[in-house]
């Protein structure tokens, strides 16, 4: 059986390693901590996760933009789709972020990573 290479984008918004596109970023989920721990290397092709010490912060700016784009656009939406008064937009939004966040997290340290490893050929 022969499968179709991920694209880049497939391999950031899948949680895949940078360099092979096939090995997960981050372990098996068995308890809501587990959503935030992540290999230290490249299940597949050994790709080095934590490229120094303190990588990641820089994720926390990407993980910013996105929630904020999350909270902007669901306010938006449930404010004028939906009709819903500013308050319970604010409250609905509120909770959707809160819900979304281990998502964005993750989504954000993937984004990090394949901004800075680049895929072997
Ligand atoms: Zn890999």
């Amino acid at each position: 059986m022969s499968k179709k290479k991920r694209s880049r984008g497939g391999a950031i918004w899948g949680l895949k390693c940078p360099a092979c596109r096939e090995g997960n970023l981050f372990k098996p989920v068995n308890k809501f901590t587990d959503l935030f721990e992540m290999e230290n290397n490249c299940p597949n092709c050994g790709q080095r996760y934590e490229l120094e010490i303190g990588f990641y912060w820089g994720a926390m700016y990407v993980a910013y933009a996105l929630s904020s784009a999350a909270a902007l656009g669901s306010t938006l939406l449930f404010m004028f789709v939906f009709d819903f008064s500013m308050m319970t937009s604010f409250v609905l939004m509120f909770l959707l972020v809160m819900l979304v966040s281990p998502s964005i997290f993750r989504l954000a340290r993937s984004i990090w990573l394949h901004a800075f490893v680049n895929k072997k050929e």
